[in-house]
């Protein structure tokens, strides 16, 4: 999907409405309160009510798109925008090239951008299995006041888990140790073969079930490939992860990091699928609304 083909296919608010619809209600139009599929098309553009409850409502009612004033064809475009972005988009970008240099505000670019991001979670995920990485990371600033060395504590953690020739799955740890480790590995892992390097927390995070079936990679003693046993396709999600970070979040609170990760897993496990696009609006007509008090909770 390109910018020309978003702007011929759904250039009108009620074409971006069609696809929504037929995302939402593959089966025919039901009601989002009750179920009944007892529904009729009122006069109101767009509108349909229910025969059952009487409750009235839209393709988008209830959604990530809920009570939002802005037309369909800007959420569109950023949708676009934003899965297209291999790397991600800061909010103050989306608001110049959708609204202009000195026009738009940052809170309405910055919230649209969070709805979406908020879509971008998996229903039900598979466990991962054949050879599966997991390496961790620091990622964010340093607080102001600091020494340098202390420098690394201020930033969060992030693991990395990656299926070869598959999925990876970022998360927001609060540490290292062995236990944090263990519960990551156990809840996103089916028993197959783990490569990680020579990180002490490791071997104990293991377990029982994965005791025989881990290998380690010695980077202590510069050593990063003995055959089959490597960590480099982890890092290469993490090498994106960071110049996303890097160049175009620059400073992402702890509290947000999670979206960011979500964002950045979502995009980077689709990558080959031609139905990103769609797939994203299915998952935002899909999902629960995020208003901003929540999001600025
Ligand atoms: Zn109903």
């Amino acid at each position: 999907m390109t910018l020309p083909d978003v702007n011929e296919l759904y250039g009108t608010d009620e074409r971006c409405r069609e696809l929504l619809e037929r995302l939402r209600w593959p089966n025919g139009i039901e009601c989002p309160r009750c179920k009944d599929t007892h529904i009729s098309k009122l006069k109101a553009y767009a509108r349909y009510e229910c025969a059952a409850c009487e409750y009235q409502f839209t393709a988008t009612s209830g959604t990530i798109f809920h009570d939002s004033h802005l037309p369909l064809t800007k959420w569109f475009l950023a949708v676009l925008l934003l899965v297209e972005a291999r790397k991600g988009m800061s909010a103050n970008q989306l608001r110049r090239m959708l609204w202009g240099q000195h026009k738009g505000s940052y809170k309405t670019a910055w919230y649209l951008f969070h709805r979406i991001r908020a879509a971008m979670k998996e229903a039900d995920r598979k466990m991962l299995d054949g050879t599966v990485e997991i390496d961790e990371t620091w990622v964010g600033g340093r607080k102001k006041g600091l020494k340098p060395g202390e420098g690394k504590r201020q930033k969060e953690i992030v693991i990395g888990i990656r299926q070869r020739g598959g999925d990876v799955r970022f998360f927001h740890a609060q540490d290292v140790q062995s236990d944090t480790l263990y519960k990551f590995i156990h809840d996103n892992v089916s028993e197959d073969v783990i490569v990680t390097d020579d990180f002490s927390a490791y071997p104990g995070a293991m377990g029982a079930s994965f005791k025989d079936k881990h290998k380690s990679i010695n980077h202590s003693s510069g050593v990063y490939v003995v055959g089959d046993v490597h960590t480099n396709t982890v890092e290469s999600a993490f090498s994106l992860l960071k110049r996303g970070i890097i160049g175009t979040w620059h400073k992402i609170s702890a509290k947000h990091l999670p979206a960011y990760l979500n964002e950045m897993q979502f995009r980077f496990n689709r990558r080959k699928r031609a139905d990103l696009f769609v797939d994203t609006l299915r998952h935002m007509v899909t999902a629960d609304p995020l208003t901003f008090e929540r999001l600025t909770a």
